[in-house]
């Protein structure tokens, strides 16, 4: 069985025809212009795959409640042209098989979860790291919906002491993603994440940021994995460093193995490399079925 699969992010989308098995056949990329252009560009992709359903994965917020009349847009994106683009109804104008639409981090924590670092795990979170922070939730064998869908990039955090830096969200400022993103760090010190040395205090201070937001996910959500993907976490030193912060806010408080014994294997990379967000979004057309 072909099944269709489209990573809709900010510079580009990325299209690809995989199987069930999570194995990716072919794939290709367009670059994130107009809606017009872009989607003009995916459609011709797709049109004689013979493919039997398709899963989404998109850069966001999104508006994913089936009984909303803008269900399938993109909504509040500071991206030009793409706010209250309606993505998925313009798929289903042209594609008649079943079309499976979230987030693209949602698409990510799934695909982890069925064929990733986080199999047989029925509660997981990936959280993303890059242009912005974002966070897919699967709990209870279900990816998380609510009122809208989770936002674990944009919660509060408490500043470091003396750290003076404004922050870079255009909503809050210094709230998570303001304050740990690829351009808050860029921001901060002048210079891109990737050139700054790995013995820069900067990985310090973006890692006691980042373990804030663990903390926070781990108190309500208690995930069984937390997998950090995206641009940022290719800094590998970022990893002992976030799970060193993770033990010390949380104090002993959860006292489970993982987080006490074997938190190298608790907050881990996702396994499905630089492929977990298409595989995500395949993962959304399996659960399509
Ligand atoms: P996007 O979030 O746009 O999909 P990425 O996950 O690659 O894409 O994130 C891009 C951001 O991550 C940029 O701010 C970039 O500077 C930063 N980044 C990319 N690679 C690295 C790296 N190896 N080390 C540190 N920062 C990086
Ligand atoms: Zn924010």
């Amino acid at each position: 069985m072909l099944l269709g699969a489209i990573e809709a992010g900010g510079t580009k989308f990325i299209c690809a025809v995989g199987n069930q098995k999570g194995e990716i056949l072919e794939k290709k990329s367009f670059p994130t212009t107009t809606p017009k252009e872009t989607m003009e560009e995916v459609i011709e992709f797709f049109y004689d795959k013979k493919i039997e359903a398709m899963g989404v994965g998109s850069f966001g917020p999104i508006d994913l409640d089936k009984n909303s009349k803008t269900y399938g847009c993109i909504t509040t994106t500071p991206k030009p042209y793409w706010s209250n683009y309606n993505i998925l109804e313009e798929l289903k104008k042209h594609f008649d098989f079943p079309i499976n639409l979230d987030t693209d981090v949602n698409g990510a924590a799934l695909g982890e979860a069925t064929w990733g670092s986080a199999v047989g795990l029925d509660s997981v979170i990936y959280l993303t790291v890059g242009t912005g922070i974002g966070g897919g939730v699967y709990s209870g064998g279900k990816l998380v919906h609510g009122m809208t869908h989770p936002e674990t990039g944009h919660i509060l955090v408490r500043r470091a002491v003396g750290d003076k830096y404004k922050g870079k969200c255009l909503y809050h400022g210094d709230c998570l993603e303001g304050m740990a993103s690829g351009p808050a760090i860029e921001e901060r010190w002048g210079i891109k994440g990737y050139e700054l040395p790995k013995a820069h205090s900067a990985w310090e201070l973006e890692a006691y940021y980042l373990a804030q937001g663990l903390v926070n996910y781990i108190l309500i959500i208690s995930p069984k994995k937390i997998i950090m993907g995206g641009g940022v976490m290719k800094q590998e030193q970022l990893f002992p460093l976030i799970r060193g912060e993770v033990v010390k806010l949380l104090n002993g408080y959860v006292s489970h193995k993982n987080i006490l014994g074997n938190i190298e294997e608790y907050i881990v990379s996702p396994k499905l490399g630089d492929n977990a967000g298409i595989c995500g979004a395949l993962a959304l057309a399996l659960e399509s079925f």
